[in-house]
């Protein structure tokens, strides 16, 4: 990328960014809450660590990428002090590798994954901090449990001393329309608020909502949003 390149990139992100805050600000608001209860997850999966660096001057703090392979690449090339999510399906081979770069890891939904970071996490000396992806879509090559599992699968791993279950995790149905993604999001609202008078003060985290369904997520309750490509722009992801 020569210079001019490289500012009109950055001219582009910083006017995506400034649009999805105000998005959020407003959804936000419709829904009851201050803008700074929000959590951005800026997505830079498939973006080089130039462009998502762009991301970071114009003031992105937290990213979420889903490779480990990927991450490992990126990282250690990108400055100090940022914040690193694991929003992908997650291997439990891979764990070992992840759970020192990842702040939190968004896509638990095996007892053999969530026992494995336990035993990383312990040998570490650190908590992992997971949410438990939830299948609202009824397709299983997204992942998750499906919501009928949930509270059996968190009884189960709840007794994993070095797993900190920071809340639940989920992809909306593709395609759908308005209607059924509000549905699908309060049934899932109503799930998170079940399992939060259950589970203690950690439990607060309703990671939902990407580039296309923010707005209506936030507006149905989620308190974290995964945004990629209404940042980054569609073209820039291989
Ligand atoms: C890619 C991805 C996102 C971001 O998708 P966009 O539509 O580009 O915002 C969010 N969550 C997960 C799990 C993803 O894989």
């Amino acid at each position: 990328m020569n210079d001019d390149e490289i500012a009109s990139i950055r001219q582009e992100i910083r006017g995506n960014l400034a649009n999805v805050l105000e998005r959020i600000a407003s959804s936000a608001r419709k829904s009851g809450r201050k803008p700074g209860e929000i959590s951005l997850i800026t997505v830079s999966k498939g973006i080089s660590p130039a462009i998502t660096e762009l991301a970071q001057v114009e003031g992105c703090r937290v990213f979420g990428e889903s490779k480990v392979q990927e991450a490992q690449v990126k990282i250690p090339q990108m400055p100090a002090g940022l914040e690193w999510q694991m929003i992908g399906r997650l291997q439990s081979k891979k764990v070992r590798d992840a759970l020192p770069m990842f702040s939190l890891i968004h896509s638990v939904d095996r007892d053999s994954l969530a026992g494995e970071l336990d035993k990383h996490a312990r040998e570490l000396g650190k908590p992992a901090n997971i949410l438990v992806q939830v299948n609202i879509s009824g397709s299983e090559k997204q992942g998750g449990v499906p919501i009928a599992d949930i509270q059996p699968f968190i009884d189960k791993i709840s007794n994993l001393d070095y797993l900190c279950i920071c809340g639940l995790m989920a992809i909306g149905p593709y395609p759908a329309g308005e209607n059924d993604l509000r549905q699908a999001y309060r049934e899932l609202r109503v799930l998170f608020d079940g399992l939060s008078g259950r589970m203690g003060a950690n439990f607060k985290t309703l990671s939902v909502g990407m580039s296309g369904d923010y707005e209506l997520a936030i507006e149905e309750g989620s308190t974290m949003v995964r945004i990629g490509s209404a940042i980054f722009g569609n073209r820039r992801y291989k």
